[in-house]
């Protein structure tokens, strides 16, 4: 089975690989020759996946699913939610969005936060959504070499390490995106 991931993000496609069948065939967007900036328009999580995956199925007529992922801090009120990309700006980057993160929070006890991604699928003219989440604590400074985006300054629950200190099997088992791509694979192998 052929399927298009609608994303050119290195990091998340090689997390997802990780995850599928050796028999489902990735393409990124540039395999299919897709190289323009997809709209995130939404103002819901949920949306921007469906928008993502819907621009791909109907111009060029692939399968295909897309990922929308936010992280909520509670003390924040949700923020920076569907907003996480370009908190700091349309820079989109990682470290300015960090920095931003901590100086919002400032010395704040209450640091509970949640990763929630949402996939939606469009397989045969059929939608089908799918929901990951891991709740977790935001650090009080960054740790940790590995991951991406906010990795070096989230700790999930009940660990004492951040997701950007541990290997991608470790992250993929208890991550947002990690829980929401074991449903669809779950799906799609019965499929
Ligand atoms: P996107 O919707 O997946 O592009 O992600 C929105 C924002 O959340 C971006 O700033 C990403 O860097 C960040 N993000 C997405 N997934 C992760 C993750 O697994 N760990 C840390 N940050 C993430």
């Amino acid at each position: 089975m052929k399927i298009v991931f609608a994303s050119n993000n290195k990091n998340k496609i090689i997390e997802i690989k990780h995850q599928l069948p050796a028999d489902i065939e990735l393409l990124s967007l540039e395999d299919i020759g897709c190289h323009e900036d997809i709209p995130e328009t939404a103002d819901t999580i949920e949306g921007n996946a469906i928008l993502k995956a819907d621009y791909v199925t109907r111009k060029y007529g692939y399968d295909c699913f897309a990922d929308d992922t936010g992280l909520e801090v509670n003390a924040l009120n949700g923020a920076p939610g569907v907003y996480s990309a370009r908190y700091a700006g349309e820079q989109k980057n990682a470290g300015d969005n960090m920095h931003r993160l901590l100086l919002e929070l400032g010395n704040n006890p209450d640091r509970s936060a949640r990763f929630k991604t949402v996939i939606a699928l469009n397989l045969n003219g059929q939608q089908h959504l799918f929901t990951g989440l891991v709740e977790g604590n935001i650090t009080y400074e960054k740790a940790g070499e590995g991951g991406f985006g906010y990795d070096p300054i989230f700790k999930p629950e009940n660990l004492d390490v951040t997701f950007a200190q541990m290997s991608l099997d470790e992250k993929a088992q208890m991550s947002h995106r990690g829980r929401a791509v074991a449903q669809l694979v779950t799906f799609l192998k019965r499929y």
